[in-house]
């Protein structure tokens, strides 16, 4: 074999490796009290100890990196602090009338009605608080955030959101 072939098949093999970063640590949690509704069903309000994963596709920069461990974990951990002891609600749902009333927000589905301190919930742009939507959520902040910070080139992004061990979501896009 030519010494130009051995340099095409080791170029050839180096762009079939993908690199990935994963990171799940203790502190990247959150607390929130979240009820599931849709058309003709409604959970009691309850609440989790939310743990999320976050997994970096790209490939290998000049440093060796795909992306800094750091920037992934600061990151993520921005993201579950706005999460953080408050009551997450769906903006987007199809079976819920959120309104504010001077202080408080007003939740109501069907003749149930809920009244919150505005400063207690967090209004998502989701249809339900699922563990996926609320992945899909985190994964659009994260995106959004790694943006802002001007970093871009990477191939794919996913969350991993847990309710408790061993039950998890996850939601993944390519970017
Ligand atoms: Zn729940």
């Amino acid at each position: 074999m030519s010494h130009q072939s051995c340099l095409l098949l080791a170029t050839l093999a180096m762009a079939e490796q993908e690199f990935r970063v994963y990171v799940s640590k203790d502190y990247l949690k959150f607390n929130a009290a979240h009820f599931i509704a849709y058309q003709g069903f409604r959970e009691a309000l309850h609440g989790h100890n939310y743990r999320v994963s976050v997994q970096v596709e790209g490939r290998l920069g000049v440093q060796g990196y795909v992306l800094d461990f750091g920037i992934v974990k600061d990151t993520a951990r921005r993201v579950c602090k706005r999460l953080d002891e408050k009551t997450l609600i769906p903006a987007r749902s199809d079976c819920l009338t959120i309104r504010e009333d001077g202080t408080q927000v007003v939740v109501r589905y069907e003749s149930d009605e809920f009244r919150f301190p505005k400063s207690d919930v967090l209004l998502l742009p989701i249809v339900h608080t699922s563990a996926e939507e609320l992945a899909q959520y985190v994964l659009g902040e994260i995106r959004r955030e790694l943006a802002a910070g001007g970093i871009t080139g990477l191939d794919a992004l996913e969350v991993g959101v847990a309710e408790t061990t061993g039950q998890a979501a996850y939601c993944r896009e390519r970017l």
